[in-house]
C-alpha cells in the first residue's frame, strides 16, 4: 500500500513538473515566436523597402530617359517636318529611327505620325487603313500637349503585345502642331525587370499602378487596367494617407505584405509585394523546432528532476510518515535501523523521527484518560513478563481490579464525574504499587496490575493495601468508592490466557461475595 502511495506521489511530482515545464515553454514559446515574427516582419519590410527603392530609382531613370529622348527628337527639324517631305526624305528619317532603335534596348518602336495622316515607323508593316491620329499614343500626346505624355499601356494591333509609349507633339516654327513623335517600349521588358531585378523572395514581384488604383504595369497581363483597390481585400486608397509606405492585403485568399513608393517623374506607384506565408514559414519552422527541442529537453529534465526530487525529498518524507503512522497505530516501534536516505532531507527526517518517536511511543502506549498504560501496552508487558517468568521459573502474579457500582456514579453524578473518579483512582493505584509492578487500564473501569517476582501471598498484601486505600480515600466527587479484586498466580504449564482467566473468575467471585473484597486462588 505504501509503495503504491509513493509511486502516486512521484507520478504527481512528475506530472506537475512536466505541467510546469510545458506552461513555461508555451509562455516562452509564444513570446519567442512573437518576437521572432516582429523581427522577421521588420526585416522583411526593410528588404522590400530597399528593393522597391532600387526599382523606383531604375524606373524613374527609365522614364526620364525616354522623355529626354522623345524631347530631343521632337526638336529636330527633320522630325517636325517629315510629314511634308518626299518619300526619300521620309525613308531617311525611318533609317534614323532604325539606328536609334538599335542603340537602345528598351525602345520597341520609334515613330512619328503627322496631321495629314502620314506615319513613319521602322520595321513595322502598317495595315492599309492605319490612321495614326486615332491611336492612343497620338491622342494622348495631343491631350497633354505641349507636355510629354506617358501613354497608358495598350495592346499593339499587329503583335498583340502590351506596349506603353512616351509621346510628344511636334510644333513647326509657326507654333502649329505638325504631328506626334512617340517611342514605344514593351511592358514585358519592364515586367521582367520588375519581377527579376534582385528579387528578394521567391514569391515577390513588383507592379505599377496609378494613384487611383488602375494597374498599368504588371507581369500578369490580365491584371492590366484592373483597379487594384477593387481586386484585393483590405486595401483602399486611404493607404496613401498613412505615414508608413507598407501594404497589407489579400489577393485570391493569399495574404500579401508589401512596400510602395511613387515614381517622382510621373507620380505612378510602384509596389513590391511578397506572400506573407513565405515570410512566416521559416519563423513557424524555427519556432516549432526550438519549441520541440525544449519540450523534449524539459520532459527529460522533468523526469530526471522528479526521480531526483523523489529520492532526495519525497522518499524520506514518505518514510517518515510511514514510520510515525506505524508507531502511532502501534504496528511498529521505532528502531535505529529504520534507515533514511543518506542526504539532507533523509538526515532531517531521521532527526525528526528520533525526536518524535519517544513522544509517539509514549502516546501510543498510554491511556488517554488516565495516563497509565493502555490495554495494548499492558498486554505486551504481561506477555513479556509471562515469557520471562516461564523461562526463569520465577513467580508472576496479576490482579484484576474493578470499581464497584461504577455505573451508579455515571448515572447519578454524570459521565464527567465518572471520568474524574477514574483519573483519581488511577493516580492512587500508580502511587501505591511497587516500582517493579506495572498497572494498566484493562477495560472501562477495570485495571490490571502485573506483579513480577511475586507470589500470591505478597500480591494479596498489595491488593489488600489497595482495596483499603480506595475505601478510605476521599474522592473529589464526594462519594465513597470501593473496588473488588481478583488475584491469580502463574502455575506451571498454565497459559497466559488461563492466568488472566483465573484472575477474572476470582474478580467475579469477589463481586458475588458482596464487593469491596479480594478473592485469590
Ligand atoms: P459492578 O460492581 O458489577 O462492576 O457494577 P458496575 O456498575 O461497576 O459495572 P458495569 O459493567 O455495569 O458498569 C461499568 C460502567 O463503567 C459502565 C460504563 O458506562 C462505565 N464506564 C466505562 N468506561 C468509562 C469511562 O471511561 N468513563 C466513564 N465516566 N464511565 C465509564
Ligand atoms: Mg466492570
Ligand atoms: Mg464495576
Amino acid at each position: 500500500m505504501k509503495k503504491g502511495n509513493n509511486s502516486t506521489v512521484k507520478q504527481v511530482l512528475f506530472r506537475n513538473s512536466i505541467l510546469f515545464s510545458v506552461m513555461t515553454i508555451l509562455t516562452l514559446g509564444i513570446l519567442f515566436s512573437v518576437r521572432l515574427y516582429n523581427q522577421k516582419l521588420s526585416d522583411t519590410k526593410i528588404i522590400l523597402e530597399e528593393h522597391n527603392r532600387s526599382l523606383n530609382y531604375f524606373m524613374d531613370n527609365f522614364f526620364r530617359e525616354t522623355k529626354n529622348t522623345v524631347s530631343f527628337l521632337s526638336n529636330l527639324h527633320t522630325v517636325i517636318s517629315a510629314g511634308n517631305k518626299s518619300a526619300d526624305g521620309q525613308a531617311e528619317l525611318v533609317d534614323f529611327y532604325k539606328i536609334m532603335n538599335k542603340s537602345n534596348n528598351y525602345i520597341a518602336f520609334l515613330y512619328s505620325g503627322y496631321t495629314d495622316g502620314t506615319m513613319l515607323i521602322n520595321g513595322y508593316d502598317l495595315p492599309a487603313d492605319y490612321d495614326p491620329r486615332i491611336r492612343p499614343w497620338y491622342t494622348s500626346a495631343i491631350q497633354t500637349s505641349p507636355d510629354i505624355s506617358i501613354c497608358e499601356p495598350y495592346k499593339d494591333l499587329l503583335t498583340g503585345k502590351w506596349l506603353a509609349s512616351t509621346s510628344k507633339t511636334l510644333f513647326n516654327e509657326a507654333g502649329e502642331i505638325t504631328g506626334v513623335i512617340s517611342m514605344d517600349y514593351e511592358l514585358e521588358l519592364l515586367n521582367s525587370l520588375l519581377k527579376n531585378k534582385l528579387s528578394p523572395f521567391n514569391t515577390s514581384y513588383s507592379f505599377i499602378f496609378k494613384e487611383d488604383g488602375e494597374i498599368i504595369i504588371h507581369h500578369f497581363n490580365e491584371r492590366l487596367k484592373l483597379n487594384l483597390f477593387d481586386t484585393v481585400e483590405t486595401l483602399s486608397p486611404d493607404v496613401f494617407n498613412t505615414d508608413e509606405n507598407f501594404l497589407e492585403y489579400s489577393y485570391n485568399g493569399k495574404k500579401k505584405l508589401g512596400y510602395y513608393s511613387k515614381i517622382a517623374d510621373n507620380g505612378w506607384v510602384i509596389a513590391t509585394v511578397v506572400d506573407r506565408i513565405e515570410v512566416l514559414r521559416p519563423i513557424i519552422f524555427r519556432a516549432g523546432v526550438t519549441l520541440l527541442s525544449i519540450l523534449i529537453f524539459s520532459l527529460l529534465w522533468g523526469y530526471i528532476q522528479s526521480i531526483i526530487l523523489g529520492r532526495r525529498i519525497v522518499d524520506p518524507l514518505l518514510q517518515l510518515r510511514e514510520h510515525t503512522e506505524a508507531i502511532a497505530t502501534g504496528t511498529s516501534d521505532y528502531t535505529d535501523e529504520q534507515a533514511f536516505p543518506d542526504n539532507e532531507i533523509g538526515h532531517i527526517a531521521e532527526k525528526i523521527m528520533q525526536l518524535a518517536s519517544k513522544e509517539l511511543i509514549k502516546l501510543s502506549n498510554t491511556d488517554m484518560l488516565t495516563g497509565i498504560n493502555n490495554r495494548r501496552n499492558i498486554e505486551n508487558i504481561i506477555q513479556k513478563e509471562f515469557d520471562r517468568s516461564q523461562r526463569y521459573g520465577c513467580n508472576l502474579s496479576v490482579m484484576l481490579i474493578d470499581i464497584d457500582f461504577f455505573k451508579n456514579i455515571n448515572d447519578t453524578l454524570g459521565h464527567d464525574a465518572g471520568d474524574k473518579a477514574l483519573i483519581e483512582i488511577s493516580d492512587l493505584f500508580k502511587k501505591n504499587i511497587r516500582q517493579t509492578d506495572t498497572i494498566g487500564r484493562w477495560g472501562g473501569e477495570e485495571f490490571l496490575v502485573i506483579c513480577p517476582e511475586s507470589n500470591i501471598t505478597g500480591t494479596l498484601i498489595l491488593a489488600e493495601k489497595i482495596r483499603s486505600l480506595v475505601k478510605e480515600h476521599t474522592f473529589s466527587i464526594n462519594k465513597e468508592i470501593t473496588v473488588s479484586i481478583g488475584l491469580s498466580e502463574r502455575k506451571d504449564k498454565q497459559s497466559i490466557d488461563e492466568l488472566l482467566k483465573q484472575a477474572d473468575i476470582n474478580l467475579y467471585k469477589a463481586k458475588e461475595n458482596g464487593r469491596n473484597c479480594i478473592v485469590s486462588s
